[in-house]
């Protein structure tokens, strides 16, 4: 054993309330490859996960006793974890690569007191036999970039996989330039991606695909196993959940900058915080990522793009849909089509909550896509204007000085008119719209700077911003400052993968 390897085998006096069960591994094995984390040099936690640790039935003492450091860097493997690292393959920008975990590695299967199962993975854990030319690892910046990214979504209500710990190695990682290495412990209700089904499909194997499906239906849709085409309603639940979870994305300014069918969760969780960012100024078109230089990530893609993604899910499952070919076609397709409804319906849905409208009416939309096309035009904040609409309706609308926006004033009125078409009072309109609007997001600029801070060795910053992002509802005088949209520069922000 390495120095900075400890054995854990706890008494269970003080266990750390570890549980883990290893599902995955029971599949068939070419779904994964035995993989055991590379042990790092000088394992510092920087950032921990306290309310989520708890939330997992977690022992807070006995795992800072046990010493944290050595088990969320992989130098010590907790007891009854079976390490993997998953094999899968993804449409990266529309092209079908063989890919699998190059640089995570799961540790297996936490089950909490309720009995709720979740993956813990650790990213940037070491190679792999899927790493190709990587080098297993990842840097600081962008681990704490998914730490708050992530973090920052659960508290906005969305379904995300989460963020438990981030430890440094004490080893450098080489990118452009040096960089301090680290590891992010992912919590997720799994790791099955469209991916995965792809890779299973691969194989011209119609009993690789089906063994993935009716785990997949175990782990996540128990209540669909015995329903009559149980594949059919697999595929309908992964498109009604992707519905949903685009439509919250597109609601809050969300982009997450590279949908690759490899970063698309089955489950229906936003995974995979790489180049991802909020939007500030309202543009359909905008694009953070550097590496997205077509646009095809592009925010107002993202709905296409997800029922792409599902069409590629949903060839994975012709063999198993029907024993007729063009039949098993035919029942993918009538599937698929439902999408782009279901997702305009969840979207329209959240926009009238934000527009505080309890009621809904056929003018609805067009009221929402005229709010939108003003924000375009007087490139207003998208974030701060809907969480303006509904101070403006305690404290009154100053047309005055929005008299440079005269559209903006147009449709003001007939937003005001619509809100007085309803029964409930503006009182409940700016209570429902106050819990949908959020003053703080994630806002780049302000990312950048705590990750810059730690970068440095100065986590406070950090530390305050993930303070006011678990809360993003809430109104506080103190935190005024981070509803401030960044200052305009010459150069639009760009995100960088960092792998
Ligand atoms: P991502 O862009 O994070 O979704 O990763 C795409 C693929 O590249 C996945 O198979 C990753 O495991 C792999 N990958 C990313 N970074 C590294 C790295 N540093 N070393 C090895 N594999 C990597
Ligand atoms: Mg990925």
């Amino acid at each position: 054993m390495k120095a900075t390897e400890k054995d854990l085998n706890e008494s269970p006096a003080i266990s750390s309330g570890w549980n883990f069960d290893n599902s995955y591994t029971r599949l068939v094995n070419t779904f994964f490859v035995k993989q055991k984390p590379t042990t790092v040099k000088a394992p510092n936690i920087v950032v921990f996960n306290q309310p989520l640790a708890i939330s997992l039935g977690l022992n807070m003492e006995a795992l800072l006793k046990n010493d944290a450091n050595f088990i969320f860097s992989g130098n010590t493997i907790p007891v009854g974890a079976e390490p993997i690292a998953q094999a899968y393959a993804g449409h990266q920008f529309g092209h079908l690569n063989m890919l699998g975990d190059g640089r995570a590695i799961l540790l297996g299967e936490h089950i909490t007191p309720e009995g709720s199962r979740y993956d813990i993975q650790l990213k940037g854990a070491g190679v792999t036999a899927f790493s190709r030319r990587g080098d297993g690892r990842a840097a600081l910046g962008p681990m704490l970039r998914e730490y708050i990214i992530s973090e920052a979504m659960h508290a906005l209500g969305i379904p995300t996989t989460r963020s438990l710990a981030v430890v440094t190695t004490g080893e450098l990682v080489y990118r452009d330039s040096a960089l301090p290495g680290a590891i992010l412990t992912r919590v997720a209700a799994s790791h099955i991606r469209v991916g995965t089904f792809q890779f299973a499909a691969s194989h011209d194997n119609t009993e690789l695909v089906r063994s993935l499906a009716d785990y997949t239906l175990n782990r996540h849709f128990p209540t669909l196993v015995n329903s009559e085409n149980k594949y059919l309603s697999l595929l309908n639940a992964v498109i009604e959940n992707q519905a949903k979870l685009i439509a919250q994305w597109m609601q809050v300014g969300f982009i997450h900058g590279v949908m690759n069918t490899d970063n698309m969760s089955i489950c229906g969780e936003s995974i995979d915080f790489g180049p991802c960012a909020f939007m500030d100024n309202f543009d359909s078109a905008t694009v953070f990522s550097s590496i997205d230089q077509q646009g095809r990530y592009a925010f107002g893609n993202q709905p296409q793009i997800a029922q792409w993604n599902l069409t590629r899910f949903a060839e994975t499952l012709l063999p198993l849909l029907h024993q007729d070919l063009d039949e098993s076609i035919r029942i993918a397709q009538s599937a698929l089509s439902v999408f782009a409804d279901k997702y305009q319906q969840y979207w329209l849905t959240g926009m009238r909550k934000k527009l505080g409208l309890f009621t809904a009416e056929p003018d609805d939309l067009a009221l929402v896509e005229e709010l939108l096309s003003c924000m375009k035009k007087y490139r207003m904040d998208y974030t701060n204007t809907f969480r303006d609409l509904s101070s403006g309706l305690a404290i009154g609308f100053n047309e005055e000085e929005n008299s440079d926006t005269p559209d903006f004033i147009t449709w003001h009125h007939q937003w005001r008119q619509r809100l007085s078409s309803q029964t409930e009072s503006l009182d409940d309109a700016v209570a429902l719209m106050s819990k949908t609007n959020p003053v703080v997001i994630p806002r780049n600029h302000q990312v950048e700077a705590a990750l810059s801070a730690a970068e440095s060795g100065d986590f406070t910053v950090l530390e305050n911003l993930l303070k006011v992002l678990s809360q993003p509802f809430k109104e506080d005088a103190n935190y005024m400052s981070y509803r401030a949209p960044p200052i305009p520069s010459a150069m639009p922000y760009k995100t960088f993968c960092g792998t």
